[in-house]
């Protein structure tokens, strides 16, 4: 079981409450959200263009991304990626980002 980091999420009701959240890899496309207490959230409910707002580190960087809807993969002029090049960012997080999204994605396709 790997520990892939903290992310934290917002409630469905959409407050502005935080969930602290434990993202663990436990095997390939199986992932282990931990909360504290009472919560268990699906992976799968995490839309994907959600998902770098759960990596609390990407944050602050988003806002460096020239667009709006940059989804932080090969964009150009994106804060992520740039951060990922300065090593502000670690590029193993980075990388979990990547195939945790990918995964996501496609899960979304096979839904719709
Ligand atoms: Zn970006």
């Amino acid at each position: 079981m790997t520990k892939i980091g903290d992310i934290s999420k917002k409630n469905k009701m959409g407050k502005n409450t935080t969930t602290d959240v434990t993202l663990y890899e436990i095997e390939n496309n199986t992932y282990l959200l931990d909360t504290p207490g009472f919560q268990s959230i699906d992976i799968y409910e995490i839309p994907s263009k959600d998902l770098a707002n759960l990596f609390l580190e990407f944050r602050e960087h988003i806002k460096n991304c020239e667009f709006v809807s940059c989804l932080h993969l090969q964009e150009k002029n994106c804060g992520v990626i740039n951060a990922v090049n300065q090593n502000k960012i670690s590029k193993q997080r980075y990388e979990n980002f990547v195939k945790i999204y990918n995964d996501l994605k496609n899960e979304e396709e096979h839904k719709w």
